[in-house]
């Protein structure tokens, strides 16, 4: 947050603050898909978990990207599908001193990321953190742009146009 007062936005031509180094997802995708009449009944949203229908289980963590020639990361806070028991296991384990050692969850991807080529349902390794640290996600390897991004960096203009593409397109 601290590196630029402000950037010229690749969308609209003006001077934002920023670009900032992190942007996030109120909730998945497949919230948002469920009509807001229902929603009370059959989701339950905080700020890091959602389940829906008692049958898909979501935590929230973060896609950290290094850039490059800096100490810092770009980071996207996005949301993974769990399974139910690893889901419950990360629940029992949210105070638990030393719950880093935890083996790696699966995860598929359940945010849709603006910039990229669809994100839903790429494959993920969620790394649990020590104690009121979110989760680290890691993305399988492959030849998609964010998995690429995520292997090798990005560069401070690429930042930009990150925050450029998300401050048009997420809502908060
Ligand atoms: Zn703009």
């Amino acid at each position: 947050m601290s590196t630029a007062a402000t950037y010229r936005c690749a969308i609209c031509g003006r001077e934002h603050p920023g670009p900032p180094l992190s942007y996030g997802f109120g909730a998945p995708l497949a919230y948002y898909d469920v009509s807001s009449w229902f929603r009370w009944y059959r989701c339950h949203l905080t700020t890091d978990t959602c389940r829906i229908d008692e049958k898909h289980f979501f935590i929230l963590g973060n896609i950290r990207i290094p850039i490059r020639g800096q100490d810092k990361s770009f980071s996207w806070l996005a949301w993974v599908s769990l399974s139910c028991a690893n889901f419950e296991r990360s629940l029992a384990l949210w105070q638990t001193e030393g719950r880093e050692k935890e083996p790696l969850y699966f995860g598929w991807l359940s945010s849709s990321i603006p910039g990229y080529p669809e994100t839903l349902n790429l494959k993920t390794m969620v790394h649990t953190q020590p104690l009121d640290v979110r989760p680290e996600i890691e993305l399988e390897t492959s030849e998609h742009p964010l998995s690429l991004e995520q292997q090798h960096g990005i560069t401070w203009e690429r930042v930009n146009e990150i925050a450029s593409i998300a401050n048009h397109h997420i809502a908060g």
